[in-house]
C-alpha cells in the first residue's frame, strides 16, 4: 500500500522523525480553519499519490487567511497528472536553508537494504541519478547488523551534507531505518529532508510504501485503507482473491501455481512477446476461479491475446477443461485465447476443449508452442 504524504508523516512521527505540525482537510473551509489554528505562514499541499506536486501547482505557501482560502480553493479539485485532489494537508511553513534526499528500499539482488542519501534534494532523484550520480551516497545495510549511528555518520559525511546538518541527519536516518524495518515498509523516502537556517533537520515530504503482507502485524493501519489509489485491475483481483500483478505487455497470462505463472511470463518473453500480467489461480482451476481470472484480464485494454497455461496435478485435466468452458460461458472475452493443458488426464481435458475450439479458442499441446501462438495473435511485442 502506498501512503499519502500526510499518512506517511503520521507514520514517520510515530518513529520519532521530526515533521511539521499540520492537519488534513477535504474542504476549503476546513483547510482555512486549520491554517488559522496553526498560525501563518502555512503550506497547503495536495494529497495525491504522484510526485512533482510542487511543479504542478499543488504546493502553495499562504501568509494569511485570504491566501489560505485562495490556495486551498485552487488546489482542491486540481488534476495532477490524472490524480484529482480531494484532500489537502495544511502544515506550518518551514524556513529552508538546504534540501536533501534520503531513502531506504530493498536491494533484492544484494539481499540488503539500500540507503540513498544526497545533498541534492528537492528534485527528483531519478534526474540526479542521471545527471550527477556521484551526488548520491549509497549504503547497503545487512539486515542482521542494522544501521548503527557510527555507520550513519560515515554515510552522512560521504554525502557531503552541510556540517550543521550532521547530527540531525544521523538521528533521522537511524530512525528512518527503524521505521522502514519495524514498520514493514518497502520504501521510505524523504524528499526534501531539510536543514533550517537555525540548524534543525526535518522531513518536509514523506513517500512510504508499506508491505501489505505484514498487515496482520499492524492492525492500526486499517484506518489508512480504503483511501489508497489502486489500479482498477489490481483492485478487482484483490476483491476476487487472485494473485495478480499487472505488467505492461500484451499477452494476458493465467497459470496454476506461482512457479508456472513465472515460467509462463519467461516463455512469453523468450518467444518475442511480453506478458500483460502475472496471474496465479492456485492449485485448482474451477470454473469460478477461471471466470474471475478471465474477468480481471478482460478489463486490461492492452491485452491482445490470453495464454492459459495449466498443469494438472491433483486437479484432473477434465475438471480444468470443464472449468474453462464454463468460465467462457460466463464471461464475454474480447481477446483470443490459447490454452496449453498438460499433466494428469491431459488427454481427456483436451478432448473436452476440442469441441469448443475456434479461431478465438486454440489448444496447443506444448508450453512453447502455446506461447508462440499467443504472441503471434497479440501481434508480437
Ligand atoms: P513534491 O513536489 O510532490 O515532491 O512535494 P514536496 O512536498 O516535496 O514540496 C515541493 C517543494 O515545495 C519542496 O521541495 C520545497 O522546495 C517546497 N516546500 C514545501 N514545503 C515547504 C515549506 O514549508 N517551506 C518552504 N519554504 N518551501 C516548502
Ligand atoms: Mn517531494
Amino acid at each position: 500500500m502506498d501512503l499519502f504524504e500526510y499518512q506517511g508523516k503520521q507514520f514517520f512521527a510515530s518513529f520519532g522523525i521530526p515533521v511539521s505540525a499540520g492537519d488534513a482537510a477535504d474542504t476549503v473551509d476546513d483547510a482555512v480553519a486549520i491554517a488559522d489554528r496553526i498560525g501563518y505562514p502555512v503550506v497547503i499541499k495536495a494529497q495525491v499519490q504522484v510526485g512533482g506536486r510542487g511543479k504542478a501547482g499543488g504546493v502553495k505557501l499562504a501568509n494569511d487567511t485570504a491566501e489560505a482560502r485562495e490556495h486551498a480553493g485552487n488546489i482542491l479539485g486540481l488534476d495532477i497528472k490524472g490524480h484529482v485532489v480531494h484532500r489537502v494537508w495544511v502544515e506550518k511553513a518551514s524556513d529552508i536553508a538546504e534540501e536533501y534526499y534520503a531513502s531506504f528500499t530493498l536491494d533484492r539482488s544484494a539481499k540488503k537494504h539500500l540507503g540513498m542519501l544526497s545533498a541534492e534534494g528537492g528534485v527528483e532523484i531519478e534526474s540526479v541519478a542521471e545527471t550527477n550520480p556521484d551526488a548520491i551516497a549509497k549504503i547497503w545495510v545487512d539486515p542482521v547488523d542494522g544501521l548503527t549511528p557510527e555507520v550513519a555518520r560515515a554515510w552522512v559525511e560521504a554525502a557531503k551534507l552541510n556540517r550543521k546538518a550532521t547530527d540531525g541527519a544521523v538521528d533521522i536516518l537511524v530512525k528512518l531505518y527503524t521505521a522502514y524495518v519495524e514498520g514493514d515498509a518497502d520504501l521510505c523516502e524523504i524528499n526534501p529532508l531539510i536543514l533550517t537556517p537555525d540548524g534543525r533537520v526535518h522531513a518536509l515530504d514523506a513517500k512510504v510504501t508499506l508491505d501489505d503482507n505484514a498487515d496482520f502485524r499492524h492492525p492500526e493501519r486499517a484506518a489508512w485503507r480504503g483511501l489508497e489509489v489502486m489500479d482498477p485491475r489490481d483492485r478487482l483481483a484483490k476483491e476476487k482473491g487472485l494473485q495478480y500483478v499487472g505488467l505492461d505487455g500484451s499477452v494476458g497470462v493465467i497459470a496454476n501455481g506461482a512457479g508456472l505463472a513465472m515460467s509462463t511470463c519467461d516463455v512469453v518473453n523468450q518467444v518475442g512477446g511480453s506478458p500483460a500480467n502475472f496471474l496465479d489461480i492456485g492449485g485448482g482451476a474451477s470454473a469460478a476461479v477461471m471466470a474471475n481470472a478471465l474477468e480481471v484480464i478482460n478489463t486490461d485494454p492492452n491485452v491482445k491475446s490470453i495464454f492459459i497455461n495449466i498443469f494438472g496435478g491433483i486437479t484432473k485435466g477434465e475438471d480444468v477443461a470443464n472449468g474453462i468452458v464454463e468460465a467462457l460461458g460466463r464471461v464475454d472475452i474480447a481477446a483470443p485465447i490459447v490454452i496449453r493443458l498438460d499433466g494428469t488426464n491431459a488427454e481427456q481435458g483436451r478432448a473436452i476443449l476440442k469441441s469448443h475450439e475456434s479461431d478465438s479458442l486454440i489448444s496447443q499441446p506444448t508450453m512453447v508452442g502455446a506461447a508462440k501462438k499467443a504472441v503471434e495473435l497479440a501481434g508480437g511485442k
